[in-house]
């Protein structure tokens, strides 16, 4: 792990948590650098519960999100990471965001980029956030995209993140990660979001049955609990 450098880029403030806190405690346990970008905090989308609270305000949803944020960060071990305050639901990604995100990609050169998966069916979102980092990510690896002091990078791994809906979403997992001692941190973070209760259940019955998969497809008996991702490209190996 030690020589590994994960990249995650998150479209809202919680989705880093839900699809992938064990994983990123698993990488910072491991002795990982990690690098946690979130381009939106979900005010408009992803903070249902908050809304429901006569006078409400944008501000106030925007502070309370940040503040549930950071904590779960913190406590899934990150201290790299960075909040850039776009607008959601659309996410208002622009030029200026691409070029920022290929400019931290070279800063950063991570071995592994997790991000959204292509589809989500209830997130045009998260859709569109997969879009850019996959353009970014490419813009990155190319020679001719040239930008003063940061060499370009090498191929890196790309993974998305298990959607919401997975069957409607058309995702169809690669690979398994066992989350099994980093799962109290995933649930700890998990308790940080006070806008999407609902989801904490929901996400920790879906680590115990990805568990089971990766139990039943690996054979490994010790895997308790798990978090699956996609591969935006094929393996390459030696040997199967
Ligand atoms: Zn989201």
């Amino acid at each position: 792990m030690k020589n590994e450098r994960l990249l995650v880029i998150s479209a809202h403030a919680g989705d880093f948590v839900w699809r992938s806190g064990g994983t990123i405690a698993k990488y910072i346990e491991g002795g990982a650098s990690v690098k946690l970008i979130v381009l939106s905090f979900g005010v408009r989308g992803e903070s249902n519960d908050l809304w429901k609270e006569p006078g409400q305000t944008y501000e106030n949803v925007r502070n309370i999100r940040r503040g549930e944020s950071e904590k779960a960060a913190k406590i899934l071990g990150l201290s790299d990471y960075e909040y850039w305050d776009i607008m959601d639901y659309p996410i208002a990604l622009d030029g200026d965001t691409l070029n920022k995100i290929v400019f931290k990609i070279r800063e950063f050169r991570p071995t592994v980029i997790i991000t959204h998966d292509r589809k989500d069916a209830f997130n045009p979102d998260h859709d569109a956030v997969r879009k850019m980092v996959h353009q970014a990510s490419v813009m990155s690896n190319s020679a001719g995209v040239v930008i003063e002091d940061m060499p370009v990078t090498t191929q890196m791994k790309i993974f998305g993140f298990e959607p919401h809906q997975t069957e409607i979403s058309e995702f169809y997992p690669d690979v398994f990660i066992d989350i099994s001692e980093t799962y109290d941190k995933k649930v700890e973070a998990m308790n940080c979001f006070l806008a999407q209760k609902h989801l904490i259940e929901y996400y920790s019955n879906r680590a115990m049955l990805r568990g089971n998969n990766a139990r039943r497809i690996s054979g490994d008996k010790t895997i308790k609990y798990a978090e699956t991702f996609s591969s935006f490209y094929p393996r390459v190996a030696s040997k199967f």
